[in-house]
């Protein structure tokens, strides 16, 4: 299903006719997500996905893929279209300068 105890103790036991096997059953209401997967294994497709997502004019990361085929860039770049400020993640701030 997913999902993992979450540090909850099962409520239940289930035992094989034999004795050697068992089972422990958890609440599924308390279980929480399977932790997800790596940083390495998510760099990877995350690569991809960034610059599918990435207006090359403005820098944003939208959350959404863009026409980057058509448009080229955001609808906001392309046509000022105002971007809805959560469908996108600002672009990283300057470099930092040590002082
Ligand atoms: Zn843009």
């Amino acid at each position: 299903m997913g999902l993992r105890p979450g540090g909850r103790d099962p409520v239940a036991q289930m035992t094989c006719r034999s004795g050697k096997r068992v089972a422990y059953l958890y609440r599924v209401d308390l279980a929480v997500p399977k932790l997800p997967m790596t940083i390495a294994k998510e760099a990877a497709p995350d690569k991809a996905m960034a610059a599918r997502q990435t207006c090359p004019r403005c820098r944003r990361r939208y959350f959404a893929c863009l026409p980057l085929r058509t448009l080229g860039s955001c609808l906001e770049c392309h046509d000022g279209t105002p971007a809805e400020p959560s469908s996108y993640i600002a672009p990283p701030a300057k470099q930092l300068v040590a002082a």
